[in-house]
């Protein structure tokens, strides 16, 4: 079995815990030490506990409590070589860092990580495909498009989580000014809803069982036009799904042998 669970998804601060059998790894750590505490004790999880951490880019709603994570507890941090120099230009010193070959799968205990290369405006933007016991957790946020490769990293997950970051509309008569719309509705930036949508029906099938939407906007985006692209893109199929969100993150969501 693998479960998994947001401490938090937005652009405000990101953390997935993953466990699987003893061994448990947060993907990105966008919460200082009193925040993570907090967030993983809803789930019954205290930080001593974690094994790794696996980090997918350097903006800050993805390492900002990464340094004092690891320092803490001496956990070990996986980054791409593009991140690692990012964070150290940027003089934040992780203790413990560990390399990710470009996309060479790796293991951590009971878990085996596939790294999978995405377009983000960041210096070697990297997210994961998590298995053990024949099941896939795939994981894609902050991605400003979806290429054929990504799309085949992801085929035949039991689980996704999936950038929905904003409705197009939205974006485009929302407040922000035009440079920054442009980022992130650009090829570097963002997966809107409806580009989400059309990658989840490209993935969905009898055997996915959970999807978990992520990175929703809180400015950009409306929960309810995210539940509605869900309940369209899986209808007829067995898949359960939530959404996660900023302040609270997600409930367990499980991956069962079949
Ligand atoms: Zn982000
Ligand atoms: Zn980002």
């Amino acid at each position: 079995m693998i479960r998994f669970a947001s401490l938090g998804s937005g652009s405000r601060g990101n953390a997935l815990l993953v466990q699987s059998g003893r061994t448990r790894l947060l993907i990105d750590c966008g919460f200082g030490p009193r925040a993570l505490a907090q967030r993983l004790a809803r789930l019954g999880v205290v930080p001593e506990q974690i094994d790794a951490v696996l980090l997918t880019h350097e903006h800050s709603d993805h390492v900002a409590g990464v340094a004092a994570l690891a320092k803490r507890f001496s956990c070990p941090v996986y980054a791409s070589a593009g991140t690692r120099r990012a964070l150290a230009r940027r003089q934040i010193a992780v203790p413990c860092l560990e390399d990710i070959e470009g996309t060479a799968d790796f293991v951590i205990q009971d878990l085996q990580i596939r790294p999978y290369a995405v377009p983000h405006d960041a210096e070697q933007p990297t997210q994961f495909v998590v298995s053990a016991e024949g099941l896939s957790l795939g994981v894609l946020t902050d991605a400003g498009h979806v290429t054929a490769s990504m799309r085949d990293a992801l085929q035949g997950c039991a689980g996704l989580m999936l950038e929905f970051n904003h409705d197009a509309a939205m974006l485009a008569h929302g407040p922000y000014p035009a440079s920054l719309k442009a980022r992130i509705g650009g090829g570097l930036g963002h997966l809107e809803n409806r580009v989400a949508a059309e990658l989840l029906c490209a993935l969905r099938g009898d055997d996915l069982q959970v999807v978990l939407a992520a990175h929703l906007s809180e400015t950009n985006n409306d929960p309810a036009h995210v539940s509605a692209s869900l309940a369209r893109a899986l209808a007829d199929t067995p898949t359960a799904w939530q959404i996660a969100t900023q302040q609270v993150g997600s409930d367990w969501m499980e991956l069962r042998p079949k």
